[in-house]
């Protein structure tokens, strides 16, 4: 069975997090496809890149002995697949799909290869409806005002990013982590991953389940 991540709110600095190593804190999340207890069991080392320095982390795997399943435990400031932190990736999406600036000079001040910031502008673009409407729901359902979609999928994306962030930062330990560790981890980290969002948002310990537009 292939590992599923999990993508837990971590609220440290990168450095912190790599300083910690094994000792990082983590928590022990039940398992997301049975909720049948987890078990640590392993684990391995990713690169992340922040502030144009890539640095390996450790990464816990949990095993889940009713189904078998195996989940990789990530930190919120990491996305699934993406060597970038989501803060690098959300400041450049939030530049260009918000419309400040164009795809290059967004890529320059983040210190990324423009092809690699074209690559998630394009894919957040590509779900920015679905992405909209999943984060417009959890909004609401977390207490915060409805959100009118503005045009152009990925400005409704955004804001319904900002909604929900803004109702979940009444709830605690959610402000100090920023919008986009809260999106990496309520997306399981597919934030701009290849296949639809994840239709499964976590927050904390109640699961969220949004609906998706066919
Ligand atoms: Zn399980």
């Amino acid at each position: 069975m292939s590992p599923v991540a999990i993508v837990w709110p971590c609220p440290l600095a990168v450095d912190a997090y790599v300083a910690a190593g094994r000792d990082v804190g983590f928590p022990r999340p039940s398992c997301p496809s049975c909720a049948g207890p987890l078990v640590f069991w392993s684990g391995y080392r990713r690169y992340v890149r922040a502030a144009g320095r890539s640095r390996k982390i450790f990464v816990p795997r949990l095993r889940c002995a009713p189904c078998g399943a195996s989940h990789a435990l990530l930190p919120a400031f990491t996305l699934a697949w993406r060597l970038d932190t989501a803060e690098t990736v959300g400041v450049v999406v939030t530049q260009v799909a918000g419309g400040a600036c164009g795809v290059r000079p967004a890529a320059e001040r983040a210190g990324v290869p423009y092809t690699t910031a074209r690559g998630w502008v394009r894919r957040f673009r590509a779900h920015g409806r679905e992405l909209g409407v999943a984060f417009a729901a959890l909004a609401v359902e977390l207490g915060g005002a409805a959100v009118t979609p503005p045009a152009g999928a990925g400005r409704f994306a955004l804001t319904a990013i900002g909604a929900a962030f803004a109702a979940a930062a009444g709830l605690p330990g959610w402000r100090r982590l920023g919008a986009w560790r809260f999106a990496s981890a309520v997306t399981g980290g597919r934030l701009i991953a290849a296949n639809t969002v994840s239709p499964w948002f976590v927050v904390g310990r109640r699961r969220f389940m949004p609906p998706i537009p066919p």
